[in-house]
């Protein structure tokens, strides 16, 4: 990120803008919505700029603008329509200590205009950095739709009321009051009913809202015990995403991608435990306690596991910590390694006359390589994703063999499954080997036993063959 996105004080500060023509206009026009002053500097102004400056809303100065122009200036826009008069007045501009914009010319200005959409005093300001103007606009037009008109009114509510709030403790008290009061404005109709606001009688519905947080006790703590999923962060679960977006505490294991990491709260206080499967880095019992402890304090702690936190997630543990602390948890669901590589080769974990059951399998246990039941396993049509299966993937195919299974029976290796760098190893019980080895270390990949990619999809797999 070159352009660090800030909100500017403007408010009395002296901006200037050069030029008269329809560049300069098209700043006026978003200039216009502070409360800055502005002086236009335009030897051959347009109509529509005197009229600006006949109805009082700018100073107009019909002549070039010079260096003592500049003075005291906060912001600059050069916007004359030529590129020499415009470095020129850069220049000058910047002499005098003034942040300066070069219309249509990113290379040489201090700081560039994003698309706004105004919802005063709600602002969201989008910037592609000058790569893409148009991806701006639409979305601008998409948060324009999904954003209520009365979105500033909301917020200016909310300030006016915010020094009786003060009545609350600060931090989770005050939060869950504001987090309650915004959600019932506008959340439960949904984003884009505009006009379904707090009612006009605001001032009562706040009374009432204060006076019940007031009555609370001091708010306990809480764990969320949440499935980020396979990675995408678009197969997180709307709960999850809530539970991110109100967490004071996330603790993530390694498998959690950073992109999920980011739709946290921007307060919440991150912390890796780096967990992977049951090689821990930090110990349980130390997790266990650091859960507890955060959540002792008041704080509403996120425990963010990779996938579905019920699967090979030792997410007992967590909860009987949580239990014997006295601490109020709950688990929100998220899609397992499974069922994402299985998307990505176009079967099902089931199949009618296939097989009724499937089997979710780890490769090694606290003892070493884990024993399964391998003659079940070796069954034709039997399918299993193996989790945590790349080191034991040798005494896997050593038992099924044993056992029977038709070296011939397909299996899938699907690493990194749903992310942009999925891979797709296709091969046979027989071949496991090479293809397994060929998994870079530390990255996550689930054997798929007993299925191999749908036709129209095996151009994506890398076959056997290429293992040699
Ligand atoms: N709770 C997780 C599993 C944790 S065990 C879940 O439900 O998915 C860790 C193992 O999960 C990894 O060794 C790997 O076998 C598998 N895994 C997790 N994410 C994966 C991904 N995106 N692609 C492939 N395998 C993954």
């Amino acid at each position: 990120m070159n352009h660090f996105p800030i909100f500017l004080a403007l408010d009395g500060q002296r901006i200037v803008v050069c030029g008269g023509g329809e560049t300069a206009l098209a700043k006026l026009r978003l200039l216009l919505k502070t409360t800055g002053r502005i002086t236009v500097f335009a030897a051959l102004p347009d109509a529509a700029i005197g009229d600006l400056a006949q109805a009082g809303r700018i100073t107009l100065v019909a002549r070039e603008a010079g260096r003592a122009d500049m003075r005291d200036a906060r912001l600059v826009y050069a916007a004359t329509d030529d590129a020499a008069r415009d470095a020129h007045l850069a220049q000058l501009a910047r002499a005098e200590g003034a942040l300066v914009n070069i219309v249509d010319n990113l290379a040489d200005s201090d700081f560039l205009t994003p698309a706004i959409v105004d919802r005063d005093p709600v602002t969201v300001a989008i910037g592609t950095e000058g790569t893409a103007p148009v991806l701006a606009r639409t979305i601008k037009a998409e948060l324009e739709a999904r954003l209520p008109a009365r979105l500033g009114t909301l917020a200016r509510i909310a300030a006016g009321f915010r020094q009786r709030a003060e009545a609350l403790t600060p931090g989770v008290a005050r939060r869950s009051f504001w987090a309650e009061f915004f959600d019932q404005s506008f959340d439960q109709s949904g984003p884009r009913a505009p006009e379904q606001g707090i009612d006009g009688d605001a001032e009562r519905v706040l009374t009432a809202l204060l006076a019940r947080h007031l009555d609370q006790k001091a708010a306990p703590g809480r764990v969320d015990l949440v499935g980020a999923g396979p990675g995408d962060p678009e197969l997180l679960t709307l709960k999850a995403r809530r539970a991110l977006d109100r967490a004071d505490v996330v603790i993530h294991d390694r498998l959690v991608s950073p992109e999920i990491l980011e739709l946290a709260r921007r307060e919440a206080r991150i912390i890796p435990v780096g967990k992977t499967g049951f090689a821990a880095s930090v110990p349980q019992h130390k997790i266990n306690e650091m859960i507890v402890h955060h959540a002792s304090g008041g704080n509403h702690v996120v425990r963010l596991k990779g996938g579905d936190p019920t699967v090979f997630g030792r997410l007992d543990e967590e909860i009987e910590a949580c239990e014997a602390a006295g601490i109020a948890w709950s688990v929100v669901p998220g899609i397992t390694a499974a069922s994402a590589a299985v998307a990505g080769i176009g079967q099902s974990l089931t199949r009618r006359g296939r097989n009724g059951s499937v089997r979710l399998l780890t490769g090694h246990d606290m003892r070493g390589f884990a024993e399964q039941d391998w003659h079940a396993l070796a069954r034709p049509g039997a399918v299993a994703a193996i989790y945590m299966g790349k080191r034991s993937a040798r005494f896997t195919q050593g038992r099924l063999m044993m056992h029977g299974a038709d070296p011939a029976t397909p299996l899938t290796i699907v690493e990194n499954a749903s992310r942009a760098d999925q891979k797709v190893r296709a091969t046979t019980l027989a071949g496991l080997c090479g293809p397994v080895s060929a998994v870079p270390e530390g990255v996550p990949a689930v054997i798929l036993w007993g299925l191999a990619p749908r036709e129209a999809l095996a151009a994506i797999a890398i076959k056997n063959e290429e293992f040699g």
